[in-house]
């Protein structure tokens, strides 16, 4: 069995205008996944290469 570390990303952790406090986990790859999605529909954040890093250096591991 494969276990993967869950990480999680808030939003909460990043500056914004919407007050957002959406909490996000999963393994990195959803996390990464949902983040850029939301990232891009609700912030307005252009989805390039400097979204995915910043996305994944901000990723913490969770618990
Ligand atoms: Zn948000």
């Amino acid at each position: 069995m494969v276990s993967a570390t869950r990480k999680m990303i808030d939003c909460r952790w990043f500056p914004s205008e919407t007050q957002c406090s959406l909490t996000i986990a999963g393994t990195e790859e959803e996390v990464l996944t949902v983040a850029r999605q939301h990232a891009v529909a609700s912030h307005g954040h252009k989805d390039d290469q400097a979204l995915v890093e910043a996305l994944r250096g901000a990723m913490r591991d969770e618990g």
